[in-house]
């Protein structure tokens, strides 16, 4: 019998069969353990899945929607054995996914939490001549309107953010070459520790709702090791990678790629799509990406097999706008990174306050920073603006409105001429946090701050707690979470709030 792993409260992953096969069927079991208080985190077509739900919950799923089974613990070899192929290596990662030892061997890993950048160890960025050309590259796939914006900070509407469902292509680029033939055990194995990569990712930031949908494929080309040469090494990417689209029956061209990860994005309806190459065909780098793809071999350089899920969530946490934070990378605390030209301030070498990141070290961190590089501080807003708080009025941040007629969160007070106090109203609360990056305080920030009802000190004087560039934390009366800037300092207070849901 598989062990069943029992939890009180919270949400728990659990693997589910459904019956059908096909989409359809697929989105009714989604929409069944979203009815149940859950969410799907990962779909492998035709027929598993791996939702989070509440323990109570789980019971209730079999019999539901189509849903035939659902496994807590690990799936039993037997049903692995009648599952579809695609199924039965999705039910072995899960059942490496829920293995004690595996998490007892991960924890146990010397390399863990080490800088992206040790000497030990190549980082998973290429050189800085290959990053030119791949980012080159990447200009040349831009069409001309979604060139960058000119605005320096404005949002880049064409750059995706790591929300909602998102499919990905796992592609195997297998041989009849000996030396570059891929086994199943590599590729069960790299299967899961993609899934782990991405799971953690997608942990990260549950009101996100991630959602990876898989195409696994595995297409075998016959290019032989004579074909790879010095002279040619910048398109050996090109060479196995066409070879591969052609196998699959697209365009053998750079195009060709785009038109699959576009034909998956639309048979699973996902708003965002990439490919994920594993090989062991010569490429520019043990990991790298450009574009809508990243590329990856079965070595990960000398950081082992068993960190690829790690190596791979950075990578992917670039495709989706991350900058590196690693000192070797070269980073720098003002760059712009992701749809929201977020800075990138937890750059190891300049930061004020360096906190573990998957963009810094092999960690299962992520920073604020980061976060709001994948378009995490977007979410669940529930008003923002920028306005001027006139001196002895009211501010309700749950509604954004200066001077309301009840439930005002803050006070600007004016004692006299140089006397003013940010007093909290209602049972707000606020905290000053000094002066971060606006853009880059997340929720999750907001909601670990030491809050306190005693007022800010704004007087005109040199005492003023207030000037420009301040930013506050805000625990309303209502209990959400808001973050206010203060743009400019006077009788009035140039500021910029967000607040979320
Ligand atoms: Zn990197």
């Amino acid at each position: 019998m598989p062990k069943q792993i029992q939890q009180i409260g919270g949400t728990q992953e659990v693997f589910l069969t459904i019956a059908g096969k096909n989409i359809k069927a697929i989105e009714t079991a989604i929409k069944a353990v979203e009815k149940l208080g859950g969410r799907v985190i990962h779909v492998f077509p035709p027929s598993g899945m791996v939702a989070s739900v509440p323990p109570a919950s789980i019971a209730k799923l079999k019999g539901t929607a189509g849903i035939t089974a659902a496994d807590a613990g690990a799936v039993g070899t037997q049903t692995i054995k009648k599952a579809s192929p695609e199924v039965a290596e999705a039910m072995s990662a899960w059942n490496e996914h829920v293995c004690e030892e595996r998490k007892a061997r991960a924890l146990a890993s010397p390399i863990l939490g080490q800088s992206w950048g040790v000497s030990s160890q190549q980082p998973p960025d290429p050189p800085a001549e290959v990053q030119q050309r791949l980012r080159q590259l990447e200009q040349q796939l831009l069409p001309k309107s979604s060139a960058r914006a000119s605005a320096l900070g404005a949002p880049d509407m064409n750059l995706p953010v790591l929300m909602g469902r998102i499919a990905v292509g796992l592609v195997f680029v297998d041989s009849t070459v000996a030396q570059y033939a891929i086994t199943d055990v590599e590729k069960q194995k790299v299967v899961t520790e993609t899934v782990e990569g991405l799971n953690l990712l997608a942990s990260f930031e549950p009101r996100a709702g991630i959602q990876w949908f898989y195409d696994v494929k595995r297409p075998k080309i016959s290019l032989a090791a004579s074909q790879f040469t010095a002279a040619n090494q910048n398109s050996w990417e090109d060479l196995w990678r066409n070879a591969a689209m052609t196998s699959m029956g697209y365009a053998g061209s750079a195009t060709g790629m785009g038109n699959y990860i576009n034909a998956i994005k639309q048979a699973f309806s996902a708003q965002w799509a990439y490919a994920i190459f594993v090989t062991k065909y010569k490429a520019a780098w043990f990991a790298y990406y450009w574009g809508n793809h990243v590329v990856m071999d079965f070595s990960v350089d000398g950081w082992g097999i068993n960190e690829f899920h790690r190596v791979l969530a950075h990578e992917t946490g670039h495709v989706f706008g991350c900058g590196d934070e690693y000192t070797a990378s070269n980073c720098t605390c003002t760059s712009l990174h992701g749809r929201y030209q977020v800075a990138n301030g937890n750059c190891e070498k300049c930061a004020t306050n360096f906190v573990p990141c998957l963009m810094a070290h092999n960690t299962s961190a992520l920073c604020d920073y980061s976060r709001g590089q994948l378009g995490w501080n977007e979410l669940a807003v529930q008003c923002r603006g920028a306005t001027t708080l006139k001196g002895t009025w009211t501010f309700d941040f749950d509604t954004g409105v200066q001077g309301p007629a009840s439930g005002a969160d803050l006070w600007w007070q004016q004692v006299d001429s140089v006397k003013r106090f940010l007093v909290p109203q209602s049972g707000a609360m606020l905290v000053n946090m000094g002066k971060p990056n606006f853009d880059a305080v997340s929720y999750q920030t907001l909601k670990s701050q030491p809050y306190t009802a005693t007022p800010i000190n704004g007087s005109n004087n040199s005492s003023n707690q207030l000037k420009a560039g301040t930013v506050i934390a805000i625990k309303t009366n209502a209990g959400r979470y808001a973050k206010l800037r203060v743009d400019s300092y006077g009788y009035n207070l140039g500021i910029t709030w967000v607040t979320y849901k």
